[in-house]
């Protein structure tokens, strides 16, 4: 099974990919993540990043295409994937085509733009092992640490209220238009494009998206 999860930065993508993996047993490959432990690894990569990501910019897509290009060669990307936040934009969208990755499923998730903003703002993360958190909504068991490991959360630089905003405007020029193209696409190719209202409970989209994946 190969799926792309898309949708604006906050609508909860990368929750209900958590969810899926365990689900499914196939990796999330999310490009922001692999980009993230880049700069935390220091890498030449890492270093060419930071600052367009701090600004809540995207990278240019070649950089993006060398990385996804390399990580579905790997022995676990074999039998399927789920796609996160990737792609971004319609040259991604049309370098995963010409690779022949064919998609058997789209699952866009939608949340108006002023509850993006109370989510994430309210995000925290636990850096070792991405789990997030919400201050308000999903709070840890004790104020600023992971649950697990007690080790301290932290606020994303790309999470700051004015970042988030021109995420949002990011968002709609460059990667909104891959509705458009999914759309058609999975028409042509006989492949499920799955529309799904965001704006509910965890476990409310987790059922949403858990009957979609049981309707391929
Ligand atoms: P995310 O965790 O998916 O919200 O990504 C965080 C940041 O990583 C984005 O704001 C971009 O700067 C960068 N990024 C992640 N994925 C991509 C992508 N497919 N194309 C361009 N930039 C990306």
């Amino acid at each position: 099974m190969r799926l792309i999860l898309l949708g604006a930065p906050g609508v909860g993508k990368g929750t209900q990919a958590q969810f899926i993996t365990e689900a499914y047993g196939i990796p999330q490959i999310s490009t922001g993540d692999m980009l993230r432990q880049a700069i935390k690894d220091q890498t030449p990569l890492g270093l060419q990043v930071k600052g367009v990501m701090d600004r809540g910019e995207l990278v240019p897509d070649g950089v993006i295409i060398d990385l996804i290009k390399d990580r579905i060669l790997e022995p676990d990307a074999k039998d399927g994937v789920m796609f996160d936040g990737f792609p971004r934009t319609i040259p991604q969208a049309e370098a995963l085509k010409d690779a022949g990755i064919e998609i058997d499923q789209v699952i866009e998730i939608t949340v108006p733009d002023d509850e993006i903003i109370k989510r994430l703002s309210g995000r925290r993360v636990h850096p070792g092992s991405g789990r997030t958190y919400h201050v308000l909504y999903h709070p840890p068991k004790t104020a600023g640490v992971d649950d697990e490991t007690g080790e301290a959360l932290v606020q994303r630089d790309d999470d700051q209220e004015e970042t988030i905003r021109d995420r949002l405007r990011i968002y709609r020029d460059q990667t909104a238009p891959l509705v458009a193209f999914y759309k058609t696409l999975t028409q042509k190719t006989g492949a499920q494009y799955a529309m799904i209202d965001g704006n509910g409970t965890t476990n409310e989209i987790k059922a949403m998206v858990q009957k979609t994946l049981k309707a391929l």
